[in-house]
């Protein structure tokens, strides 16, 4: 019986596209069967009245080098944020600008106030380490900052609205690994969205692929050596299986040889607000660490096609999923003041599978006894640039 292509590949997530975009690139041909009807797996946007939502605040950050191979940016439109935070303290708003790309921003009294004089050489330091970091280093993020000398009031106004909000972890339990990585990445070049939400990165690495690649709507029951049950009860063959699926599906279907550590867990709220509350695409972010949301964002002020014209879509995370309205309104109103009350809730979106969990994995793939190659950002720095790392990987390791 002949093969139906050289590889399949299970999941169109980041992972699973950026691998047959290598194999394609080599001039294998590639299936990939996906359970949903649409690619990009965790990178979604919903479309809702002219909002784009996407699942969870995610950004890019353009200094990725895998983003920086797989996608071609002018295409995406990608619209900047402000370098920096909005630090909620007191009720009242501290800007904390990036001093490395705005010299004068170290002398606002923003940065005194949140990080004192003090903390902010060490921030410095934190910064110097990461451009250089490469390593593994055992400890979470929290303990890491602590080792370094950050005092508990800096750790509560800075780093757990901030890196809790990008780990999906307000514990900061991440490993310290983490924290170095996108320290090192935010620090090079910020963080962006592309026009019209974060689904485009997916879309545009299927847009690259052959039209007969992509199989929506058909997800794998099995994984062999060579071959794939489908759900649907049909079996495609190939010289080649890449499971390139999330940590739990990865697990069932290699019989438990991966390992399933858990996930973070994070909820969004969106709000239509007719009057922007911030002029700026900067993160605010709650620095007194007492009220129920970590952080929020005027999302529509960083990229076009958030937001229909004359609208502003208003990105609030909760510390807690399932936070009430009113709790979430509360906590805004002391940011933003009354104007919340006239916001309107579009959408409220919880992902429960966020990131994995964990001890920390260079980007790697992973070749397993029953002849089946596994990629995702499970085996990688829990990221974007991880999930395509990863995926380029399985399929350098089949060219090999
Ligand atoms: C809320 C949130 C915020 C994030 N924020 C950021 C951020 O700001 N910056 C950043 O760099 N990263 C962020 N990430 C992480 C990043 O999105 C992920 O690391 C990355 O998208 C994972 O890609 P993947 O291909 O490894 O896995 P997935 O995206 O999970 O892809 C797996 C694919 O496999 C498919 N699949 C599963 N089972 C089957 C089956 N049986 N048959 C067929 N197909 C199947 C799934 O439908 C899915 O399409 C965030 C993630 C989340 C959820």
């Amino acid at each position: 019986m002949s093969d139906d292509a050289d590889v399949i590949i299970v999941g169109a997530g980041l992972a699973g596209l950026s691998c047959a975009a290598t194999l394609a690139s080599a001039g294998l041909r590639a299936i990939i069967v996906e359970r949903d009807g649409r690619v990009g797996g965790r990178v979604r946007t919903d479309t809702v009245d002219g909002f784009a939502l996407d699942h969870g605040f995610q950004v890019l950050l353009p200094a990725y080098p895998e983003a920086k191979r797989a996608f071609d940016y002018g295409s995406l439109g990608l619209g900047m944020f402000t370098r920096g935070a909005l630090v909620a303290l007191d009720g009242k708003l501290a800007r904390v600008g990036d001093p490395w790309s705005n010299p004068m921003s170290a002398l606002s009294l923003g940065w005194l106030r949140v990080f004192g004089v003090g903390d902010a050489l060490k921030l410095a330091k934190l910064r110097a380490r990461a451009r250089s970091y490469a390593g593994s280093l055992g400890t979470s993020t929290r303990d890491e900052l602590a080792n370094r000398g950050f005092s508990s009031a800096t750790i509560r106004r800075f780093f757990e609205p901030f890196y809790g909000g990008v780990l999906l972890d307000a514990s900061l339990a991440a490993p310290a690994e983490m924290l170095y990585f996108t320290f090192k990445m935010f620090s090079e070049a910020g963080a962006a969205v592309p026009t019209g939400g974060m689904q485009r990165l997916g879309e545009q690495l299927a847009a690259g692929l052959d039209a007969e690649t992509l199989r929506l709507n058909t997800p794998a029951a099995r994984v062999g050596s060579g071959e794939v049950e489908l759900a649907d009860g049909g079996t495609l063959r190939a010289r080649h299986v890449v499971l390139a699926t999330d940590m739990t599906t990865a697990a069932k279907l290699t019989g438990g040889t991966v390992a399933d550590h858990g996930w973070s867990a994070t909820e969004t709220l969106y709000f239509d607000a007719v009057t922007a509350p911030t002029q700026d695409a900067v993160l605010v972010l709650d620095g007194d660490g007492k009220g129920p949301l970590l952080h929020a964002c005027v999302i529509s002020n960083a990229a076009p096609g958030y937001a229909p014209s004359g609208r502003h879509l208003v990105s609030v995370t909760p510390r807690q999923i399932g936070l009430a309205e009113k709790d979430a309104r509360a906590h805004l109103r002391r940011w933003f003041g009354a104007e919340v009350d006239q916001w309107q809730l579009i959408d409220r979106i919880v992902v429960s599978q966020g990131l994995p969990k964990g001890p920390f994995t260079p980007d790697t793939s992973l070749p397993t006894d029953a002849g089946v190659v596994v990629c995702g950002d499970h085996l990688a720095t829990r990221s974007i640039n991880g999930a395509l790392a990863s995926g380029r990987h399985a399929a350098e390791s089949l060219l090999d």
